[in-house]
């Protein structure tokens, strides 16, 4: 649809003036909440606004702004997001330290010459080396977990020769074809089969179901480039493999001259109480994958990390794979910041704490309402809780949220719910929210009657 250009200056104008307002008066607010409803409806996807009715008690909530471990939506009501961005927010929301070094480089430069040698890459390239375990060393910079697990695939391949690889049930690696073809959700992959070829799916947490594929594909000349894994599933509904399970693999693919790629785009960044999770076994991967928190809550910014013979070919020629933005300055200053903060902050070992806190203070909800909570599991702040049913999960999704906590709790998956809020939570927040999901527990378990067990 075409308008007069000149209505498209006047509308933008009034678009950037409401950004730079910090603070909008009511009339300006009725008029953003219409805008952003009719712009959903007619121009992004009608779908969301579905969605929220569902899930939510006031589905016009829009969402404003942020600090430390809440948001606020336009309208001023204030939520502990528990949410975490699905594990972006791990020190915490526009943390002043990260946003100081985002706008001191955007001052200066924000984006790269793509031909100079650019410096903050270099730096963040550094320091990623230093943190990550064993001798993982080469880092390549890109702009999602998506694209973190694309290169991974691609490296992999480059590397070995090989063309098959193996997955896990429940896992979630992406949506673009290469990545996709990792994850495991049939809903997500069957409208767009075939995806690339040579994936294998085996049950997540068993050992010996990888060594079996392991053994399969070597004896009929299909051997495997890599095993990629989450150390705990994320999207799967916070799925903890036994702890035998990493050291396993890794002497699996030892043993079958696979690689092992660690996909740490939500466990990563101090998430499970460890920096990485991987950490938690001491076992190395060959390539990992990192995002989500990797860019401080403030940039988007992912790395695949990878030892030295992984590189070998990206030596030879380093533009086989490569991206415009990946890497930019601005996204390295975040997430260079991002690393200084959780390590001052001693971030990793507070998400340990907070965990055995949280975990401790949920499994006595779970045994007061029996009827309603199947199972609390978690490791430091990634934590799930798994209900009888998916609208037992609904409802708890839902009452959260009109008591001002977000929970990740979704269509797909309702039945067990997220909690991965900032590692930074105070421990009178975290109180708060088991305030909140004790009171929304009894509500639910009243109506629970229709709905448990
Ligand atoms: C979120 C996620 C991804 C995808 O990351 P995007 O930034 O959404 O592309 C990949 N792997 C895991 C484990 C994730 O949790």
């Amino acid at each position: 649809m075409s308008e007069n250009y000149g209505d498209l200056i006047a509308r933008s104008q009034r678009y950037l003036e409401i950004i730079s307002q910090s603070e909008l008066t009511q009339e300006e607010k009725e008029w953003v909440v219409k805008e952003v409803v009719e712009g959903f409806r007619e121009n992004v996807n009608p779908g969301f606004l579905e969605y929220r009715k569902s899930v939510s008690t006031d589905y016009t909530s829009v969402e404003w702004k942020d600090s430390g471990s809440t948001f606020t939506d336009i309208w001023g009501k204030e939520f502990i997001d528990c949410l975490g961005g699905y594990g972006i927010y791990n020190v915490g929301h526009r943390h002043p330290k990260v946003l100081k070094a985002v706008m001191d480089q955007l001052q200066r430069q924000a984006l790269h010459s793509q031909e100079l040698l650019d410096p903050l890459r270099a730096f963040l390239a550094k320091l990623l080396g230093s943190i990550t375990p064993g001798d993982l060393q080469y880092a390549f910079f890109v702009n999602s977990g998506t694209e973190s697990v694309e290169a991974g695939i691609k490296f992999a391949k480059m590397y070995t020769g090989r063309r098959s690889f193996i997955s896990t049930t429940r896992a979630f690696h992406g949506k673009s074809l290469g990545s996709l073809s990792a994850t495991a959700k049939g809903v997500f992959r069957k409208p767009f089969l075939p995806l690339i070829p040579g994936f294998h799916h085996v049950p997540y947490g068993n050992a010996e179901a990888v060594e079996m594929m392991l053994e399969s594909c070597a004896f009929v000349g299909e051997d495997v480039a890599a095993v990629i894994v989450e150390p705990v599933q994320g999207e799967g509904g916070v799925i903890i493999p036994p702890e035998d399970y990493l050291p396993k693999l890794r002497e699996l693919c030892d043993k079958y001259g696979a690689l092992l790629i660690l996909d740490e785009v939500q466990t990563g960044m101090g998430r499970t109480g460890k920096m990485f999770a991987c950490e938690h076994s001491n076992v190395v991967p060959d390539i990992l994958c990192l995002a989500k928190a990797f860019g401080g809550g403030i940039m988007p910014i992912g790395a695949t990390v990878a030892r030295k013979p992984m590189w070998e070919k990206l030596v030879e020629n380093p533009f086989l794979h490569t991206t415009t933005f990946g890497g930019n300055p601005v996204c390295c200053a975040a997430a260079i910041a991002n690393i200084n903060v959780l390590l001052e902050e001693n971030l990793p070992q507070r998400s340990a704490e907070s965990g055995v806190y949280m975990l401790g203070k949920l499994r006595e909800l779970a045994e007061k309402y029996p009827a309603v909570v199947q199972e609390v599991r978690g490791k430091g702040l990634m934590i799930g809780i798994e209900f009888f049913n998916d609208e037992l999960g609904y409802e708890v999704a839902k009452g959260l949220f009109a008591r001002g906590v977000l929970v990740a709790g979704t269509l797909i998956n309702a039945k067990s719910i997220r909690i991965e809020p900032p590692l930074t939570i105070s421990r009178e927040q975290q109180d708060q929210v088991i305030e909140r999901l004790d009171n929304t527990l009894a509500e639910v378990d009243k109506m629970a009657g229709g709905l448990g067990k």
